[in-house]
């Protein structure tokens, strides 16, 4: 047996001795569907200052902005499906392995991929749709697109409040019942399997750590060192899509 072999049979077995998992998803998850992670130098989403809430709410020229940018990224990246990543954290889904998936992902792949959506956590939000930021009602993103390359004005709701993506923005609140389910889950866990996170987001990357003071072991994938890596029982540094196979198989 090779090393990678050796510590991929070890996680095959800290998944088998688990009764109630909960994986944890960054970006990383979803770079090998061909959307890119925060970090990537050069990357499309570290090119231009974030536009934050209190901005768009105080703006029109940023809540225009943030369309232009939002429908621009969209185009660049183009259409996308869930990878072998997401497929393998589905199967663990199914087989009542993972009782829930927390995810800092926007890209609704978790869903695409076939877990149900209320397993799945999302700390924030979801760039698939959008929301008026007054009523809650929701959009979807290709009208929102006719309506703004039509005018070229910030989408405005029916009741006149602001139409936003579904994301939570930096300076905007975390959803609530999101925290809360997510706190509940990882208490309720006795593995915490974090995928494709730098764990360098917070609150977010705070999750896992509750998790193991919850009496939880924690496993990382991913394909740098993290803050975690330390404290984890153990890590496996390498692409989510071929490890998590590998783990998963025979499930
Ligand atoms: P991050 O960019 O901070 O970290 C991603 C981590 O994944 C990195 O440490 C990287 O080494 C690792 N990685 C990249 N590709 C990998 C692969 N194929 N296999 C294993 N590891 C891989 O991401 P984060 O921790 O999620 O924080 C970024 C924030 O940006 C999040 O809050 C998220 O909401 C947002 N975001 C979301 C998406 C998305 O929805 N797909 C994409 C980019 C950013």
């Amino acid at each position: 047996m090779t090393g990678s072999e050796a510590i991929i049979d070890r996680a095959r077995r800290v998944l088998a001795e688990s009764r109630q998992a909960v994986v944890f998803t960054g970006a990383g998850i979803s770079t090998e569907s061909g959307i890119p992670d925060f970090r990537s130098p050069g990357g499309l989403w570290s090119r231009l200052r974030p536009i934050d809430f209190q901005e768009f709410l105080a703006s029109d020229a940023a809540r225009r902005e943030a369309w232009r940018r939002k429908f621009e990224l969209d185009d660049a990246v183009g259409p996308v499906q869930p990878n072998a990543g997401h497929r393998a954290v589905a199967r663990l889904v199914a087989a009542g392995r993972v009782s829930h998936v927390i995810t800092q992902n926007i890209d609704g792949l978790h869903q695409a991929s076939g877990v149900p959506a209320e397993r799945v956590i999302e700390l924030h939000g979801n760039g698939t749709h959008a929301v008026c930021l007054s009523c809650r009602e929701r959009y979807e993103l290709a009208d929102i697109r006719a309506r703004f390359v039509a005018d070229g004005a910030a989408p405005v709701c029916h009741c006149g409040g602001f139409i936003k993506s579904a994301t939570v923005s930096f300076g905007q609140a975390m959803p609530a019942p999101a925290m809360r389910a997510a706190q509940a889950a990882v208490a309720a866990c006795d593995l915490c399997l974090v995928v494709g996170s730098s764990l360098q987001v917070f609150p977010a990357a705070g999750f896992p750590e509750q998790a193991q003071r919850c009496g939880a072991a924690l496993l990382i994938i991913n394909r740098e060192p993290t803050p975690l890596d330390a404290d984890a029982d153990l890590v496996l540094h390498g692409e989510s899509g071929p490890l998590l196979t590998a783990l998963t198989a025979g499930v």
